[in-house]
């Protein structure tokens, strides 16, 4: 998922064909046209069914600068920013991506000293198209209220796509990260969302809603393992904090908010943010539907028959 989903489709959607080594030592290839139930499985079913060596891609041109939106307003605004941001998106083209982060401002030099520490919400967006277009586009936007700081500007595609890399730097934080899909973003879930980005334990942790619809919402869910793409939003519960000391209260609160925030969700998540992936087979299930899930089984019946490839989001063999 990213900020080019609208526009093109999910990762797996723009996937050719792979090379991979399945359990038994085998080299395939896995495409539409060759090994196509192998390779309806990989896209969705995560490292259950083997190696992949290599993949083709079908690349699509960009850039090579986006228009970036992204103002930053107080949290105290944050409901209404929301509930703006809701409306705009609503009636918003596919070239545009995006995303609502609820955030606080780290103590990084590359945000002025006052604003460090600052709670602040970030309707965030990509236009992947014209750059002066975009620019118009998105003018509502960044005219919501009076930013902390507003980021929005013309950029390289690729500093998008390293944007957040100095703030979650590998080795330096503790990382719990759960999802579940949104069916809506009424103004009820919006108080809802509010006061649970208000109460993260951790000033470095994420809220994020991110804005699904076009392209890859198109593909059925019975087309690819991934499963069902017609919810709007998918809510992100990305916990992040520096002390290990502080690692069971971090746990902790998100997983009673992914308990709390279930009655606005007919179920479902993203697999590639879920916790410890400690509800098993559950949530895999739940994930990629029923229908999906006994199909997957049956792949890997066929496929890795001894659940060589365990160490993942299992889907266990019944043979
Ligand atoms: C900071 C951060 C930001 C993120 N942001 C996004 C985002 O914006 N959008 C998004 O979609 N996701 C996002 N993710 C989730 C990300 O997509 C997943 O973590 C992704 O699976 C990472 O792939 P990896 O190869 O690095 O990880 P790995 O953990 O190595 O692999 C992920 C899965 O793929 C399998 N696998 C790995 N290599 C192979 C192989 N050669 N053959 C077969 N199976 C293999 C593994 O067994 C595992 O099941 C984010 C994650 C982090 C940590």
């Amino acid at each position: 998922m990213g900020w080019l989903m609208r526009k093109h489709g999910l990762s797996i959607d723009n996937l050719l064909s792979v090379d991979i080594v399945t359990a038994d030592g085998r080299f395939l290839v896995a495409s539409e046209s060759e090994n196509a139930d192998l390779f309806w499985g990989l896209r969705g079913g995560g490292g259950n069914f083997g190696v992949v060596t290599s993949f083709e891609f079908r690349l699509h041109p960009l850039g090579p600068l986006v228009m970036l939106c992204a103002p930053m307003y107080p949290a105290a605004i944050g409901g209404s920013v929301l509930r703006a941001w809701r409306d705009f998106m609503g009636g918003a083209p596919e070239d545009l991506g995006s995303a609502f982060l609820f955030w606080s401002i780290p103590a990084h030099p590359f945000f002025p000293p006052a604003l460090h520490g600052q709670p602040t919400v970030i309707p965030v967006a990509v236009y992947a198209g014209n750059v002066a277009e975009g620019e118009r586009l998105v003018q509502p936007l960044r005219g919501l209220g009076t930013p902390l700081i507003d980021l929005s500007g013309p950029i390289p595609w690729t500093a998008v796509q390293s944007m957040f890399d100095p703030f979650l730097p590998k080795g330096d934080f503790h990382y719990y990260w759960k999802s579940l899909y949104l069916d809506g973003l009424g103004d009820e879930v919006v108080d809802h969302l509010v006061k649970c980005a208000d109460s993260r334990p951790s000033p470095n942790s994420f809220v994020i809603l991110l804005q699904f619809g076009g392209a890859m919402s198109r593909v059925k869910p019975e087309d690819t393992a991934f499963g069902r793409r017609d919810m709007p939003y998918l809510l992100e519960l990305d916990s992040t904090w520096p002390d290990p000391k502080n690692s069971q209260r971090n746990i902790a609160w998100t997983r009673q908010m992914w308990a709390d925030t279930q009655r606005y969700s007919t179920g479902g998540l993203y697999l590639n943010f879920p916790g410890l992936g400690e509800e098993g087979e559950r949530l895999v299930r739940s994930a990629v539907g029923s229908a999906n899930y006994e199909q997957l089984v049956a792949l890997k019946n066929r496929y890795d028959p001894t659940n060589l490839f365990r160490v993942n989001l299992n889907i266990a063999p019944t043979a």
